[in-house]
């Protein structure tokens, strides 16, 4: 027995070395890594030049604490980041994970709101289905009953609107009034819950684990930021998994030219070399609240050097390789091989993403939308099967409280075509097995 526990009862293989976009067992059996871990290694495994830059800190110094040191490495990782911001966001404040970077936004959106004379603002509305992250200010406002429920009675759940989820409601999503019917869910609950006592709006650009790769609809991101505009509410983005290239631009939010007041990051700017977050505003936001005394805020690994040092090499990796570019040729590829995937497997009724970052989404009706019957548990079985294959993939259960399930295909960034032919090979016979196995519950 080990002594370690996460989730269940399950015990996974034993990780010996990953390099590039693969990786190897202690019994020397090699995967694909079909999801950068969870979207999180975007420029692959191993890469040299990280590897070196982190030596190189190391050798200096692995830790300094922030409130008595500044560090050369979070110093130019901020300076590289904020270059890479829209308009004007330029204050960073690091962490060492998703979750952490979104309490963080939370934090200073309340602490501004404070510190302007607007203290009746508290409430942060984001979207069902959806994920910000695990601990109990960022859980409220993710929309995902099964992760939520056990810890209401510690939070204060915070209001959710719908999810632009175009495909399930029969809707165009590249007709312009798709995007405002969504967008405008968000004016009618700002309406309801009273713009006077809400704080932000928290959004991923485009949907990550819980609503597999969802591209919003045409005009909803732009209008979104129109509407937190007109009622004085700070928009965050979640970049926490677009960011860094995922999505074929530096930010998800960058294909829409949107500018939210705040920006969350992790994953990819690690790159998973070391535990890394950002959350990035501009001096409009965190001025008042230096100037109000300070931001009653801090973790203690907070700008840590060798996670900083990292980041660093990581940005310099994706700018070097153009990893942005690679992923946006590279994600149409893939995404037009998952499109043929469909043809193939009757159980594949949507495909979705953008760049590299992509989905499937099975049905057991691509007309009428019906999901797979719950029973099945389709987004555990179909990842085990395609793992002993040697292709690791992430899924999730893709419905709020609804069944239904989906898999995304994010590899690495520095993906070539025999990847994507492997990756592809990988999944037609997955899905050709996890077909026959479920046929006769399907047929009863
Ligand atoms: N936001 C989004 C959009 C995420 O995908 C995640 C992680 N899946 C988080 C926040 C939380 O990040 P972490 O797991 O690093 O705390």
């Amino acid at each position: 027995m080990s002594n370690l526990f996460y989730q269940g009862r399950g015990r996974k293989r034993v990780l010996d070395q990953a390099r590039g976009v693969y990786m190897w067992d202690k019994n020397g059996r090699r995967y694909l890594d079909g999801s950068s871990g969870a979207m999180v290694c975007n420029i692959g495994h191993s890469n040299e030049n990280v590897l070196a830059a982190m030596q190189r800190q190391m050798e200096k110094s692995t830790f300094g604490y922030r409130l008595h040191f500044e560090t050369e490495a979070s110093e130019r990782l901020a300076a590289r980041l904020a270059g890479k911001m829209p308009g004007g966001l330029n204050r960073v404040f690091f962490v060492s994970g998703g979750s952490e970077a979104v309490e963080t936004a939370i934090k200073l959106a309340r602490q501004h709101a404070l510190a302007i004379g607007e203290g009746s603002r508290w409430k942060i509305i984001s979207r069902a289905p959806s994920y910000h992250g695990c601990t109990l200010g960022a859980l409220a406002t993710t929309g995902y009953a099964p992760l939520t429920e056990p810890f209401e009675p510690l939070m204060r759940v915070m209001p959710k609107i719908p999810a632009p989820r175009a495909y399930l409601d029969g809707l165009d999503p590249a007709d312009p009034e798709t995007g405002r019917h969504y967008a405008d869910m968000l004016a009618a609950r700002i309406e309801a819950e009273g713009a006077d006592s809400v704080l932000g709006f928290i959004v991923e650009p485009v949907g990550g684990a819980s609503t597999g790769a969802l591209v919003p609809p045409e005009g909803y991101l732009e209008r979104v930021r129109a509407i937190c505009d007109d009622y004085g509410v700070l928009m965050i983005m979640d970049e926490v998994m677009t960011g860094a290239g995922r999505t074929g631009a530096f930010l998800g939010g960058d294909h829409w030219g949107v500018r939210p007041d705040i920006v969350v990051m992790s994953k990819g700017i690690g790159s998973g070399y070391a535990p890394l977050g950002a959350m990035i505003a501009d001096d409009r936001l965190v001025g008042p609240v230096l100037d109000a005394g300070g931001f009653a805020h801090g973790f203690t690994y907070a700008g840590n050097p060798l996670a900083c040092a990292a980041g660093l090499a990581v940005l310099e990796e994706i700018d070097r390789q153009d990893l942005c570019g690679n992923a946006a040729v590279m994600g149409d590829r893939l995404l037009a091989r998952l499109h043929g995937l469909m043809q193939r497997h009757e159980i594949i009724g949507d495909v979705r993403g953008k760049g590299l970052l992509t989905a499937f989404e099975f049905m057991a009706d691509r007309v009428t939308g019906a999901p797979l019957p719950r029973a099945l548990n389709a987004y555990q079985r179909f990842v085990d099967i395609a793992y002993d294959r040697g292709l690791i993939v992430y899924s999730r259960r893709t419905r709020d409280g609804i069944d239904g399930d989906h898999v995304l295909v994010c590899p690495p960034l520095i993906l070539n075509e025999s990847h994507i032919d492997e990756i592809i090979d990988g999944l037609d016979g997955s899905l050709t097995e996890f077909a026959a196995e479920i046929a006769p519950v399907l047929k009863a």
